[in-house]
This record gives structure tokens, C-alpha cells and sequence, in this order.
């Protein structure tokens, strides 16, 4: 039934209309939800009604005419005059010239009609223009009742199908419906724990309530339903996964290991965070489970040293170990604080090198040919190394025979898509395999993140993963200082370039960062929505703001946003920095000239840095102690907390301006100063989805289209999700291969279906 072509059971012109809108079948009508419901409320006598109000009437029709109208659009209208006995009003309804005169006949004098609507003035009478309306004359006093307090379910319609045909349209359909028409995705024990209405019932009262606890009945079901395929979509996908995949144990042979060598050599403890997800991680190296992890940890609280630990693990073992940034100079990065971090393990092979140590190769589009060629042979003839390089190595043919673990830093938008492409194409020669055997092995993966994901994204976006999270920074870092200050205060915005010029007189460093590059500029955040990120090298700046992004929000600045050009020259210029070197950094540099640009600043030759959010993400300069950021309510929340992260690395005590022009009470108000007085991570994310509680984070719907999400809000169904999540576990568990849950199979298929991927990746 569900799958029934809509020309089948509905009128032509209708499912015509509804076919030019993207409703092909019953199950796409049904899904097309109400968006509220509506009463005709209480009744007025005309004598009371008061012009400019929504009123509902009760009256009896003393004429009525329809005619066309002269040579206009609409074609024709339709007008009446009711009665209540005491008082009379005028009614007019416009449209097609066929409908017009039906209405006309239906609304013959003596009908007893329903009539709702705003209550207009036109010749000095009172008149109701487009009243939604219902003939009463067959009703009985009963009926009449019920009819006046059923909810009236109101759908986003169109000119050509408006919301009441296709509540017509609705009940055709669902009066037609029996039990063995609809899909029971949700198991009865699920349904009787949380006392959910079945399928049909909830398709019936969504779209033909009698009453409000009906349609409210039937959203809680279909949000649990959501909430609960979609969580069976992740558990699956990973049960799959761990069936069809096997990774390699790489074991740890105790304190004589490559890993334990750094332990030893470093010159901190690690926090007992590090201590306790490195645990974990280790015993899952140990497995041939494949790995699935996210690792969440605020800025700076040490994932590079969590991520090298278990890479040297595995190289330890004789495996190899990759870890993929989202550019080049964060590659370039990770390259040099991990070789820091190694010091003598790092150098294999080499006179001052280690007993036991690896190597530490890169390889960016900027690796010169010869040196490429050199990596390359080393990696293919399976020396045991960690390879860092951008994402854009996966799509390379760079032979890794030995591939055991493979890092992903910083990138939300890792998602399913990225995970599928390394199963696909990251088999690993098995080691421990006989000579000349095939068997190809899956590596560990671990994706880590700064930017903070409130559970429920991590839940929904990332639920196929397990998380662990670095909840405590190292100690040492000190808190940064963070200070909102408006444009319109010249003397404090003049302070500032003061206080930086007095950082870098003790040896500090300062970063400048503007919405764009040039004056002429889009806004970076409309550059950056790139593709996947995938050797892109503008970082995904949006972060969550792209989850968010259904909520667009444009104070419209009469000033033009800071630029990167205009205010490098600007502070070039600028007496209180006479004599600073002043560089820039933006994604439009070459590789070479960012890494250059980069250098420069760590070594103070131009120790002030105006640049683009490049530097958002994982940067680490020691000494820097001072970020401003220009026009700073252009940012989200997160990407202002990654900001602010990228000073207050060292010992010194380090300060963040925000400069920004927004009112005093404007949401991008509330975000900075949410920004100024919180310095975790974690808060910040909760009250950034909270601050744009309305926007649905999975993305919105697409025009016309079935939206994925019909229902559930990630912003608002926490509790919803974690409870679906929790039984999910359970029925999976009794049954991993759905065999008796055949509709929930149904409905997860679905849901993975090309489509629900695509927005899984918008993600
Ligand atoms: P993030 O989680 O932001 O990637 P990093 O891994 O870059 O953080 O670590 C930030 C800094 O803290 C680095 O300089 C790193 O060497 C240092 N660090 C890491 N772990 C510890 C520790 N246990 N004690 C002291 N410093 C540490
Ligand atoms: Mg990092």
C-alpha cells in the first residue's frame, strides 16, 4: 500500500500536484507531516466580532454568487451574506472560476455553515475574506460538537495544493489504510517499555487527530521511531563492519616497547586522562576487532601524545601508522611536534638515533619529487613508520603493506563516507600471515577532535564510533584572559595594538584574525564549505556551525568586515607597533608560503600574524600569548573557542580580544559573551546548540522533498535519543541479524540508502 503510485488511490490533479512536488508514492504523502494543528475554537456571535481578530462563527448563508473577475487573477471570487439571526456579515472567497461556483452551490442560502478567519471592514460592513470553512447541515449536535474541537492538522502547502486539499488528500489515504499496510519498525517490547502508540494508529492520529492528545501521541511515537532507526542504522553499520572486517592485534611486549621508551623519555607525566583512554586504546589495538573511536579532548589537552602512543604500538609491533591532518601546515605540524616528542626515537636508523626507534615521514603535495620517491620505496618496502600527511593521502596510491592504525586529526567531517573509502582501500597485508598469503587486514582507526561534540551529536553523527574523552588540560597551561571590546571604543580598540606591542617586547606572539582576506571578499566562512576537506587547505573552519548552518543569522554590518590585507597594512602602519614585523597567513598561500609564513612567526621575525581562521585548528606556537579577533561576532562558538585555544600554550599568561560590532542583546551578543565568561569547551558547545536551539542540526529539509529527519530535533530530543540508543543495544543484542525485527531492517536499509548517507556526510 505504502508503496502505491499516489495517482492510484488520489484524484488526478491532485497527485499530479503532489507528483510535481517530489510525492510519488502513499508512504511519501504520509510522510509529509503536519506542521501544527489548528481549532476552530471558540464560537462568536457576529454581533461581537471586532475587526483585525481571528474569529469563528456559526452562521446560516442568505445568498451567495460566484462570478469571474475582470480579466484578473485570481479568476473568479466567490461572495456571500450570513446570518446569525441577529446580525449579518459578508464573505468572499477567490480562485478558479470551476471551484468558485461549486463553492458557490455548496454555500447555497439556508446552508448552516462553520466560518474562520480574520475579520475584515470593506464598504463600512464586516466581511471575512478566505475563511476557512465547514458545512454543518448534515452534522448532529454531537458531531457538531467534536467536529469543533478536533484539530485541524495545517500542512506547509502551496498555492497550487493548499493545506486543506491535502488534508483532503491525507484522509483519503489514511482511510484506506489497514495494520498490514504500514511498517512496524519499533518491536512491541520497545513500544509497550515507552508506551508508544503502533504505526497505524500513529499515521492516523498524526494526520486525522480527534483530539490534541492524539497528534501529540503520534509525534512522540514517530520521534521515537527516528530516533530509534536511526540509531539501529549506526549499530548495524558497525556490527557489519566488525563481521565483515578483521584488523591485526598488534601487541605490547611490556616495558621493552617503543612505547614505553617515550614514556620514559618524556619530560611531563601524562595526565591521568591520557593515562586511561591510552589504556584503552591499547587493549583495543590488541584485537583483531577493528577500532572505531573518537577521541575528544578540548585544545590542548594532549590527543598528539594520546595518538602517538598508540602509533608507536603498532610500529613497535612492525606495523605501520598514519596520521592524516586537514592541511598541510597542520601536517607539517605534526610532523615536527611528534619528532619533538620522539627526540632520539625518531631517528632511526641514524648514528644519534635510538636502540629501538622509527621514523617520522611527510608527505604533502609539497614534498619535493626526489625526496617523495625516497618515502614512498621506504613505506612500500614496509618499513615501520608513521606516515603524516593531509587526508588527500587516502585517495593516493601510496603503498602502506603494513598499514595497522590509522589517525585522523581535527576533522568533524570525517564521517561515514570517509570511513567506508579507508576500509575500502586500507587492507593491510596481514604480517602475522604465512609468506605469499593474501589476506588483507582492516587497519584501527581513531578520529580525533577539539572541537567539542555535545553528546548527542557525537551520538547521532558519530554513533557507530566508540568515544573517549580527555576531560583535564595538562597542567601548565595557564587560563587565557578573554575581553570583548566594541568598535565604537576607538581608545580600547588602540589599546590593544599597545598591549601587543608589549607582548612582543617580553617575547610573546600575536595573532590578528579577520573574517576575510581582501576587502572585496566573501565572508571565509562561505569559502570554506568546501568539499569533504579531503586535501583541501582551507580547514573546515564551520565545524559545528556547519551542523547548524540551517540557522542563518545576518546582522548586516554597515562596516566592512576586517580584511587580512587591509589590516596587515593597517598594523604595519600603526605607531603603537613601530618597528614589529607584521605577517600574514591565509589558505590562498602556496604551501610553501604558509609554512614559510609560519616559521617566521615562530621565530619572531614578524611576531604579529594577521590571517583567516587557517589558524583555528591544531596551530601550535608555544609562544604565542595574545589572539584579537576582528569582527569577532562573525564566528560561532566553537570556532571562537578553537581561536582562543591556539594561545595559552606555553607558560606564559596569555589574553584574548574579541572585537566586535554587534547590538547589546543580539544572539551573536549572547554568543560572545557566553565566549568571554566560559572557558570549557564543553559548555560552550551545549550553549551553542542551545543559542540556536531552533535550527535542526541534521540540516534542513530539502525543498518539497522528504526531509530525514521528520521529527526528531538533536538540539531538543537528548533523552529521546539516548533512550533509543539504549534499546537499540538490547534488540540488536537478542537478534544481531534482524531476522525477527524484518520492518526495522526495512527501515534501516532506507535509511542508509544513498540519500541519508549524503546528509550523514553534511554533517
Ligand atoms: P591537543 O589536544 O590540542 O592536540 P596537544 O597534543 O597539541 O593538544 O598538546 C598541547 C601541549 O601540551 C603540547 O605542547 C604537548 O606537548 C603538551 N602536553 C601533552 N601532554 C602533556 C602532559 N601530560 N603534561 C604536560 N604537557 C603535555
Ligand atoms: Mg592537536
Amino acid at each position: 500500500m505504502l508503496s502505491q503510485p499516489l495517482s492510484k488511490v488520489l484524484g488526478k490533479k491532485t497527485a499530479d500536484e503532489l507528483i510535481r512536488q517530489g510525492l510519488l508514492t502513499v508512504g511519501d504523502l504520509l510522510h509529509l507531516l503536519p506542521r501544527r494543528y489548528d481549532t476552530w475554537g471558540e464560537l462568536t456571535e457576529l454581533a461581537q466580532l471586532v475587526e483585525g481578530e481571528h474569529a469563528t462563527v456559526q452562521a446560516q448563508v442568505l445568498r451567495s454568487t460566484s462570478r469571474r473577475t475582470r480579466g484578473g487573477r485570481p479568476a473568479a471570487l466567490m461572495e456571500a451574506t450570513v446570518t446569525d439571526g441577529a446580525s449579518t456579515m459578508d464573505i468572499v472567497l477567490f480562485g478558479g472560476a470551476g471551484l468558485m461556483s461549486h463553492y458557490a452551490k455548496q454555500l447555497a442560502p439556508g446552508t448552516t455553515v462553520l466560518l474562520s478567519g480574520k475579520v475584515g471592514l470593506r464598504r463600512g460592513r464586516r466581511q471575512l475574506a478566505s475563511p476557512r470553512f465547514q458545512v454543518l447541515d448534515d452534522l448532529s449536535e454531537d458531531e457538531r460538537e467534536a467536529l469543533l474541537a478536533r484539530p485541524l492538522p495545517i500542512y506547509p502547502g502551496t498555492d497550487a495544493l493548499p493545506s486543506w486539499k491535502l488534508a483532503i488528500a491525507m484522509r483519503t489515504v489514511v482511510d484506506q489504510l489497514g495494520d498490514e499496510d504500514v511498517p512496524e519498525p519499533l518491536p512491541a517490547e520497545v513500544r509497550a517499555a515507552h508506551r508508544l502508540v503502533d504505526a497505524l494508529t500513529a499515521w492516523r492520529w498524526i494526520h486525522c487527530p480527534q483530539d490534541e492528545e492524539q497528534w501529540r501521541a503520534a509525534r512522540r511515537r514517530l520521534r521515537y521511531e527516528e530516533a530509534f532507526v536511526l540509531q539501529a542504522a549506526l549499530a548495524r553499520r558497525r556490527v557489519e563492519h566488525e563481521s565483515t572486517h578483521a584488523a591485526v592485534a598488534w601487541s605490547l611486549p611490556g616495558p621493552q616497547s617503543l612505547r614505553a621508551d617515550l614514556d620514559a623519555a618524556l619530560p611531563f607525566r601524562l595526565t591521568a586522562g591520557q593515562v586511561r583512554v591510552g589504556e584503552e586504546i591499547a587493549t583495543a589495538l590488541d584485537s583483531t576487532v577493528p577500532m572505531q573511536r573518537l577521541l575528544q579532548g578540548d585544545v590542548g589537552s594532549g590527543k598528539t601524545l594520546v595518538a602517538l602512543r598508540a602509533m608507536l604500538q603498532v610500529v613497535g609491533a612492525g606495523g605501520q601508522a598514519a596520521l592524516l591532518a586537514p592541511t598541510e601546515v597542520l601536517a607539517a605540524q605534526h610532523r615536527a611536534s611528534l619528532e619533538h616528542l620522539l627526540g632520539p626515537l625518531a631517528r632511526g636508523g641514524m648514528l644519534d638515533g635510538a636502540v629501538r626507534a622509527t621514523r617520522v615521514h611527510l608527505l604533502t603535495g609539497s614534498t619535493p619529487a626526489p625526496r617523495r620517491r625516497e618515502v614512498l620505496a621506504a613505506l612500500a618496502g614496509g618499513e615501520p613508520s608513521i606516515l603524516v600527511g593531509t587526508h588527500a593521502l587516502l585517495n593516493e596510491s601510496v603503498q602502506l603493506p603494513f598499514l595497522g592504525l590509522v589517525v585522523v586529526d581535527e576533522q568533524h567531517r570525517f564521517g561515514v563516507a570517509q570511513r567506508d573509502a579507508l576500509r575500502e582501500r586500507g587492507g593491510v597485508t596481514d604480517p602475522q600471515a604465512l609468506p605469499g598469503s593474501q589476506e588483507r587486514r582492516t587497519p584501527h582507526l581513531l578520529v580525533m577532535t577539539a572541537t567539542p561534540i555535545p553528546r548527542t551529536i557525537a551520538m547521532t553523527v558519530f554513533g557507530d564510533l566508540d568515544t573517549a574523552v580527555l576531560d583535564e588540560t595538562p597542567g601548565g597551561r595557564s587560563p587565557v584572559a578573554t575581553h570583548l571590546v566594541p568598535w565604537e571604543r576607538e581608545p580600547w580598540v588602540e589599546g590593544i595594538w599597545r598591549r601587543a606591542a608589549r607582548e612582543v617586547a617580553t617575547g610573546g606572539r600575536v595573532y590578528v584574525v579577520c573574517p576575510r582576506i581582501d576587502v572585496t571578499d566573501e565572508e571565509l566562512t562561505d569559502l570554506a564549505h568546501g568539499s569533504l576537506g579531503v586535501g583541501a587547505d582551507e580547514p573546515d573552519t564551520a565545524g559545528l556551525e556547519d551542523l547548524v548552518s540551517a540557522l542563518g543569522e545576518d546582522p548586516s554590518p554597515a562596516r566592512p568586515l576586517a580584511a587580512v590585507t587591509e589590516w596587515a597594512e593597517r598594523l604595519a602602519a600603526e605607531p603603537a607597533l613601530e618597528g614589529v614585523g607584521v605577517g600574514t597567513l591565509t589558505g590562498r598561500m602556496s604551501p610553501a608560503e604558509k609554512t614559510a609564513a609560519m616559521e617566521d612567526f615562530a621565530s619572531g621575525r614578524t611576531p604579529v600574524l594577521v590571517a583567516t581562521t587557517v589558524v583555528e585548528v591544531g596551530v601550535d606556537v608555544p609562544g604565542a600569548t595574545m589572539m584579537v579577533i576582528l569582527d569577532a561576532d562573525r564566528f560561532g562558538l566553537s570556532q571562537l573557542h578553537q581561536l582562543r585555544g591556539r594561545v595559552g600554550r606555553g607558560d606564559r599568561p596569555s589574553l584574548c580580544v574579541a572585537v566586535a560590532g554587534c547590538e547589546v542583546g543580539s544572539p551573536a551578543y549572547h554568543r560572545l559573551k557566553a565566549f568571554a565568561e566560559t572557558l570549557d569547551g564543553f559548555a560552550l558547545a551545549e550553549a551553542d546548540l542551545e543559542l540556536r536551539s531552533e535550527g535542526n542540526v541534521l540540516g534542513a529539509a530539502q525543498s518539497g522533498r522528504r526531509s530525514d529527519l521528520d521529527l526528531l530535533r538533536v538540539t531538543r530530543d537528548a533523552r529521546v535519543i539516548e533512550q533509543a540508543r539504549g534499546e537499540v543495544q538490547a534488540v540488536i543484542a537478542r537478534d544481531p541479524g534482524l531476522e525477527h525485527h524484518p520492518d526495522l531492517a526495512a527501515a534501516i536499509t532506507e535509511r542508509l540508502d544513498e540519500e541519508s548517507q549524503a546528509y550523514l556526510e553534511r554533517a
